[in-house]
């Protein structure tokens, strides 16, 4: 697979007042701050599956997620980096206004329709066959750039950070945790190290969320000519808050908590990764005087569009 040329390193940032706080030594992987497009694990993905896809002759994509996806503003974005027509197939009721995420494709230059989420694979297939019509060449991307590129930006992502930290590396890294490709890249390219990757749920539960996790770590060890079938996962389910975009006042105190350490989370995802951290300090899980990495995967757009903090 190529490199990415798009969006270089994202940086390790160290939180003293939070570390004092936690009584741990905390960093943070700052994802969110990837440059290229909006930022957040979504860009780390595409920029291995569409430079992959442009060296085979792709000029377009089609995707679909629902109105605050950072993976379509992702996208969005990204195609119009490259000269590409985006196509994406939002799964719920066009909203009255465009906020975050969407307001952000929508200026991108995306074309973008509205369907149920039963009528998503019907509006996608369409959509390459109205593309490929026109003369394009479409790529179909999975909603949340779920995918072996994706799960492989993150195993390389592992040597990122590895580099960065020179030798000291963290004893827990946590991160927040949906389709698992995050987290099979993550935990693929930690192995042979003492790094424990916990990721929290901002949806299924352990069972089935671990699942996906481990479904995409076989797909990765097959391309890496590595068996992953050994190696133990870490999905945690305790933290949903009542399931995916659904928030808890407890969820709310910790996003105003951390703000005011000058840590920005959002209510969908790195919110709910980083309250399980915090929870995980207290009961002891992780030891008092750890060195833990946060993971931040992105998601300013879904605090700047959420009900809950907009006033
Ligand atoms: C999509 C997303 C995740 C989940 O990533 P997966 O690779 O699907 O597990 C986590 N955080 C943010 C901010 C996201 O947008």
């Amino acid at each position: 697979m190529l490199s990415p040329k798009l969006c270089g390193n994202s940086p390790v940032v160290c939180y003293e007042q939070l570390s004092a706080a936690l009584g741990i030594t905390l960093s943070v992987k700052h994802d969110d701050y990837l440059a290229g497009a909006g930022g957040g694990n979504k860009v780390r993905k595409l920029q291995y599956i569409m430079p992959t896809a442009a060296q085979r002759g792709y000029n377009a994509l089609v995707t679909t997620g629902s109105a605050q996806s950072n993976h379509i503003r992702a996208a969005a974005l990204m195609a119009a980096q490259q000269g590409w027509h985006a196509r994406i197939i939002v799964h719920e009721a066009e909203p009255e206004k465009y906020l975050g995420n969407l307001l952000i494709a929508q200026l991108a230059g995306a074309e973008i329709s509205f369907c149920r989420r039963e009528d998503v694979a019907k509006a996608m297939d369409q959509a390459m066959d109205e593309l490929s019509g026109r003369g394009l060449k479409p790529l179909y991307i999975w909603g949340g750039g779920h995918c072996l590129e994706g799960a492989y930006a993150f195993y390389m992502a592992a040597d990122e950070l590895m580099k960065q930290c020179e030798g000291k590396l963290p004893d827990f890294i946590v991160h927040a945790s949906g389709t698992g490709t995050t987290q099979a890249g993550l935990v693929a390219g930690f192995q042979g190290t003492s790094i424990q990757v916990i990721g929290v749920s901002v949806a299924h539960d352990a069972s089935r969320g671990a699942s996906v996790v481990r479904d995409s770590l076989n797909q990765l060890g097959r391309h890496l000519n590595a068996d992953y079938s050994a190696v133990s996962l870490q999905f945690r389910d305790e933290w949903r808050e009542g399931g995916y975009g659904k928030v808890s006042d407890r969820l709310i105190a910790t996003i105003r908590r951390a703000a005011r350490c000058s840590l920005l989370l959002d209510p969908t995802y790195t919110g709910k990764a980083f309250l399980a951290l915090e929870d995980m300090v207290a009961s002891g899980e992780i030891p008092r005087g750890s060195r833990v990495l946060f993971w931040h995967t992105g998601g300013l757009m879904n605090l700047l569009s959420s009900p809950h903090f907009v006033s």
